[in-house]
């Protein structure tokens, strides 16, 4: 992405552990997607919570981007970024009243309802409001998407969406409500998806269910596929663009609507990279460690999927060593990369975690009171602070003793 004198450069200048973005390389990511969608009226909603920089929520709202949130704090973040309203859509299967008292005031394009019991919810508040909610309904098609279980969320066992009956019982009764508007039908089966077969089996089921609606004069104009479209952090084979976008088309067989589409990863997760220092070298009986300066505090998917992100040295040499790259943090599951092949390095040499724009940061904790990370971009040949390393008194700053 860059090379090497400027990483040095970069962590003289900004410290380590430091996540840097490439910002024509997420714009590139938008326009590819938008390229593959544009026989049909679409809309791309990118997931904020995949990355919430604001600097990167502008970047994309000035493309014409459209958000997927999850929080009502998502949706303020996407407003100030220069978003417009009609084109947030708020999901997630546990929105607060507030959130969707605030939500329906900001007016916002829909709120993606999630079970029978929230729907009544939106509707009491609407009511309480004296406007119309507009909603889309995120079915639950109970289809396998073969992604890791953590991130799978179209099954019957995940907490996501309802069933096709309830989902149709759903838009019968929002029919007959008068602060109800059902606009948008919705479905998210998953996350780092490397297979189409699953998502084209879904929209099949989810578009059959549009068109019974329809007899029913329910004219649903916003189809939701979701996101989850993977990337390649390793060798997985990845979803080729057209092939998707086509395939919703067939899906929809002729059906009018605007495609939406909610892509969080494939926007962001390839255009990141962190950048981390080695700290110190070990050796346990054979077993070699490169402990660095990052850890699962500022990069959790390691740990909690076991995740693989490639990690490269600036160094090269013909002589490898098996490592494990682990952080300073007292658990054993702290760590980026186990066994990896790499020169012997020493105290001092920079590694680059790949592949982390997504899911990075924005998971990042403050664990072992570790302080948050610095965010710069690289923008047009530039690098820009997006976000300031945090310092001791941001740490304690909310505490009262
Ligand atoms: C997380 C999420 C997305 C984005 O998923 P990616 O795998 O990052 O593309 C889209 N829609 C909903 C409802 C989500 O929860």
């Amino acid at each position: 992405m860059i090379d090497i004198k400027n990483y040095e450069n970069l962590a003289k200048t900004y410290k380590t552990p430091l996540y840097i973005y490439d910002f024509d390389k997420i714009k590139n990511n938008y326009l590819d997607l938008k390229e593959a969608f544009k026989a049909r009226k679409s809309l791309i909603c990118y997931a904020v919570k995949a990355n919430s920089n604001l600097n990167i929520l502008k970047l994309l709202a000035d493309l014409g981007s459209g958000f997927d949130c999850v929080s009502f704090n998502e949706v303020k973040k996407a407003l100030i970024s220069g978003a417009s309203r009609y084109k947030i859509i708020f999901s997630g299967v546990g929105k607060t009243d507030d959130e969707i008292e605030n939500a329906l005031k900001e007016d916002i394009l829909m709120l993606n309802i999630e079970s029978f019991e929230e729907l009544l919810n939106v509707e009491k508040i609407a009511k309480s409001l004296n406007l119309k909610a507009r909603i889309s309904v995120r079915v639950n098609p109970n289809i396998n998407p073969k992604t890791h279980p953590y991130i799978s969320t179209g099954l019957k066992e995940n907490k996501f969406g309802v069933s096709i009956n309830e989902a149709r019982k759903i838009y019968i009764y929002a029919k007959k409500s008068d602060f109800l508007e059902s606009i948008g039908i919705h479905f998210h089966i998953g996350s780092q998806l490397s297979d189409v077969t699953p998502i084209l089996e879904s929209a099949t089921l989810v578009s059959s269910l549009m068109r019974e609606l329809k007899a029913l004069e329910i004219d649903i104009k916003f189809f939701d596929i979701g996101g989850g479209i993977g990337i390649k952090y390793d060798d997985e084979k990845t979803i080729n663009l057209y092939e998707y976008a086509q395939g919703v088309l067939k899906a929809l067989d002729g059906q009018d609507c605007t495609i939406v589409c909610e892509p969080g990863r494939s926007i962001v997760a390839n255009a990141g990279e962190m950048l981390v220092k080695v700290l110190y070298k070990k050796e346990n009986d054979g077993k070699n460690f490169l402990i660095v300066d990052g850890a699962m505090n500022d990069l959790l998917r390691p740990s909690l999927y076991n995740a693989f992100h490639n990690i490269v040295s600036l160094k090269n040499s013909q002589d490898l060593v098996n490592f494990d790259i682990v952080g300073p943090i007292c658990e054993s599951g702290d760590f980026l990369g186990k066994d990896r092949y790499l020169p012997n390095l020493d105290k001092g040499d920079l590694l680059v975690v790949k592949d982390a724009g997504a899911y990075g940061f924005s998971m990042s904790s403050n664990y072992n009171s570790r302080l948050k990370p610095a965010e710069v971009a690289l923008i047009n040949s530039e690098v820009k602070l997006i976000r300031k390393r945090q310092s001791f008194e941001d740490l304690i700053k909310d505490e009262r003793v």
